[in-house]
């Protein structure tokens, strides 16, 4: 509290972020979600052949060629791509220009009861009311729950976060279709992560209040760099630009851009960490499963793991920290009972599961 603050400030409850360990500390890191490997090395190249004269120059946010790098990709036009301080921001920019404020209407923005966390942070600092649709057994989000309940919009993270699970394309198609007036974000962070890799930027033809929000956070290994995307109609993505030109008109920056755009067009190198992640995380399922652990199915960089029986999650969580292994622990709900652990490389992981063991073993025995 201060007394120099205003009421928003001194009311808000901002999001708290994974723990960023110290420099030089030594530590296996598997909290946010980050990945294990290195970005593609032609960012590399490009770092060193940057000429420093252009940033002298602002960037051009809109029609540069990260725009365009990323509408290669999607098969889009370039006027269909939205480009932010990674995707936190972009989802920002979508919740201030896609969702009404209380007084301006009773109807809330529907989000997953269990999903990422900075959702309800943007809506309590927009002033936006909100409702929580509950999960189904498992976590696992039905469609048709999203559909005859009235709202100002809807914001899904699938593959969703802590819970690691997925919907189908034909679910976000009927959420959208049951929802004509309302725009539905698809945060598609881990989208990449997901066997087979499905991604609702196919179903844009379709539906004009479809947002899909993406980021090189995390398949490719950028975390750092802070850039993120939305994939839409030109109709949403105008709105978009109204909202980040009301706050800063120059979120993304000359560096960055072309760091991104380079590793965007690396598909190749980007589908070997990709397949390496995926055979990992298949590595950590079995052997987290032998220890008794339950999960659901992940199509993420991480699992959504419940220790074995006896074994509280909040413990391990500590005792693994001990170890130098950091994880992520949700204190709040039925989360408490599960780790979220990011998958990291194969040595790491091995590293996890032999921690587990011991751990297991020492709360069994006392
Ligand atoms: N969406 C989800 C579901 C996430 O877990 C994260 C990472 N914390 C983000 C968006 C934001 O990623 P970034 O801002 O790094 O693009």
């Amino acid at each position: 509290m201060s007394k120099y603050w205003n009421k928003k400030i001194n009311e808000a409850e901002p999001y708290v972020a994974g723990e960023q360990p110290k420099a030089g500390v030594k530590i296996i890191k598997l909290n946010t979600n980050e990945n294990p490997y290195a970005p593609s090395p032609k960012v590399a190249e490009s770092l060193a052949q940057f000429d420093i004269s252009e940033l002298r120059l602002y960037p051009n946010t809109d029609g540069g060629e990260l725009v365009q790098a990323i509408a290669d990709r999607e098969g889009v036009k370039p006027t269909q791509v939205f480009c932010g301080n990674g995707s936190d921001e972009v989802l920002a920019l979508c919740f201030q220009a896609f969702f009404e404020k209380e007084g301006n209407t009773d109807l809330p923005v529907l989000t997953p009861e269990f999903s990422y966390s900075f959702y309800p942070v943007y809506e309590s600092f927009y002033d936006i009311r909100a409702k929580k649709i509950p999960l189904r057994e498992d976590f696992r989000l039905d469609a048709s729950d999203y559909a005859g309940v009235p709202n100002c919009g809807i914001a899904i993270a699938n593959p969703n976060a802590p819970t690691s699970r997925a919907i189908s394309l034909d679910d976000i198609a009927f959420i959208c279709k049951s929802n004509p007036d309302s725009v539905v974000i698809i945060d598609e962070a881990y989208a990449y992560f997901a066997e087979p890799y499905e991604t609702a930027v196919s179903l844009l033809p379709e539906f004009p209040n479809l947002c899909v929000v993406r980021t090189t956070s995390k398949s490719y290994s950028l975390a750092g760099l802070r850039i993120g995307y939305a994939i839409a109609s030109e109709e949403l993505i105008e709105g978009l630009k109204r909202a980040r030109d009301s706050f800063n008109s120059y979120p993304t920056d000359r560096l960055a851009q072309k760091i991104a755009a380079v590793a965007i067009r690396d598909e190749e190198y980007h589908k070997k960490c990709r397949e390496r992640l995926i055979a990992t995380r298949k590595y950590t399922e079995d052997a987290l499963r032998a220890l008794g652990f339950t999960m659901p199915e992940s199509a993420a960089n991480f699992v959504f793991a419940k220790p074995p029986k006896g074994v509280p999650a909040g413990l391990l969580y500590k005792k693994l920290r001990e170890k130098g292994i950091l994880v992520r622990y949700f204190d709040k709900d039925v989360l408490r009972d599960y780790l979220r652990i990011t998958i990291g490389t194969d040595e790491e992981m091995r590293a996890l599961a032999e921690a587990c063991t011991e751990e297991i073993k020492n709360v069994q025995n006392s």
